[in-house]
């Protein structure tokens, strides 16, 4: 029997792993200076959480869910996106109760979409989440800290911030029926999928990529002329903010995100470096979403990025090799070498062997590697008390009993 991976799923090794693991430490870092506090949720919850907030009419609830119903009957899904599962630990564990709450997780997602080039059904996600502010300032604050993070993990790559306003959650439905009216008026030249979503969710048909449906979506009438006063004013303070701080956006008045519950600002960051799937990092403005799914009547913002798509551009940051290895010469020093692992563990020094009692492998493998010091471990040092380390980039060697060894290692390196 040959088992197989499921299809949309990858496994992560080798490079990938480490960059996976360069990004989950930049975000931690960022987290930690910018006052955000990790909050790590379970990957099924009920499925009422997703179906209502997410908008029963989104792609996501329609048809991307992976929901089974459990042996008491209960339905279960599995997370297809970090808000609503941080929303509602955040009620469960009475965290609203010390506002604003900044919390940021990192973790796996799960869509059935097509999988294709950066599309995958197990994705893994960074979400930052702010709960608890109306104040523009805190859009700015979250906008900048994708810009940042962005900045940091891929200096080279050409990122567009795309920037828009839905206005309150009336002025969005003042604006789904008029283009509902425009689109059934041009329904003879949108595409069948589009047709579809007229009545039901006319926003999506703004994002299609279908030719048919860009052209007809090209003269739509735009969000922006529906924001009443107070909405308007947090955009301009928006982009007044980002002008000032030299962060280079785009206004996208087609940009409405796929879900029902954003209102407000809503942004994605995209690359042309992708192909189709363009988008890293997208979100958004929720007011009124914490009140829907049973908690107090605040506001909240956020964003989620792909650690799929991000590795995919990146370059790994560092070589992340370990610099000590370890040549041990037969098979009769096997205590002294354990007696040299054990205090380097202690010393908290990472040092790898390749099991193979051989100078030449081990210095071979150690050079591949790009290891910066070898320990020779043989006759001649376990009869006298010490270790040959040797510094592999000057080519010099020492003879130096244990305890000397970290006092080396931290004069040279
Ligand atoms: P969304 O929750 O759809 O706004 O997605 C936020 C980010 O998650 C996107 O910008 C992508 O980087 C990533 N993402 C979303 N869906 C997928 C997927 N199916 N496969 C890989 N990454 C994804």
């Amino acid at each position: 029997m040959k088992i197989q991976s499921v299809r949309g799923t990858h496994d992560i090794y080798g490079e990938n792993i480490l960059k996976f693991n360069q990004i989950k430490s930049s975000v931690s870092c960022l987290a930690k200076t910018n006052g955000f506090k990790e909050l790590n949720t379970p990957i099924f919850e009920f499925s009422n959480l997703f179906s209502k907030p997410l908008g029963e009419q989104s792609d996501v609830v329609l048809k991307e869910m992976y929901t089974f119903e459990d042996r008491n009957k209960e339905y279960l899904t599995l997370r297809p996106e970090y808000t609503t599962p941080m929303i509602r630990a955040a009620i469960t564990n009475n965290l609203l109760n010390d506002l604003p709450l900044k919390v940021f997780g990192i973790g796996p997602m799960f869509r059935r979409e097509r999988p294709q080039k950066g599309r995958y059904r197990q994705f893994n996600q960074i979400n930052f989440e702010i709960f608890g502010s109306n104040d523009f300032i805190v859009d700015v604050e979250l906008i900048v800290l994708a810009d940042q993070l962005l900045k940091k993990i891929l200096p080279n790559c050409k990122i567009k911030l795309n920037l828009n306003s839905l206005g309150s959650k009336n002025n969005l439905l003042d604006y789904k029926k008029v283009l509902s009216k425009y689109f059934n008026q041009k329904k003879n030249h949108l595409s069948e999928i589009s047709i579809s979503r007229i009545e039901s969710n006319p926003l999506r048909i703004l994002d299609s990529k279908e030719e048919a449906d860009k052209s007809v979506c090209a003269s739509a009438p735009i969000i922006n002329e529906f924001l009443d006063e107070e909405s308007r004013k947090h955009f301009d303070d928006i982009k007044k903010s980002l002008d000032y701080l030299n962060i280079d956006y785009v206004e996208n008045n087609k940009l409405v995100r796929g879900l029902d519950y954003y209102c407000k600002t809503v942004f994605e960051f995209k690359t042309t470096d992708l192909g189709t799937q363009d988008t890293l990092l997208g979100g958004g403005r929720y007011d009124g979403l914490i009140e829907v799914l049973g908690g107090p009547k605040i506001p909240g913002i956020g964003w989620a990025a792909g650690i799929e798509r991000i590795s995919m551009l990146m370059d790994l940051l560092e070589e992340n090799s370990n610099i000590i290895h370890i040549a041990v010469l037969s098979e009769r020093h096997k205590h002294y070498f354990l007696k040299l692992t054990k205090y380097l563990r202690e010393k908290e020094l990472s040092f790898y062997w390749n099991y193979k009692y051989n100078i030449k492998k081990s210095l071979s493998k150690a050079n591949s590697s790009k290891a910066k010091i070898l320990i020779i471990v043989g006759e001649k040092e376990e009869n006298n008390n010490f270790y040959t380390v040797k510094n592999l980039i000057s080519s010099e060697q020492f003879e130096l009993q244990l305890e000397q060894i970290t006092e080396f290692l931290n004069d040279k390196f």
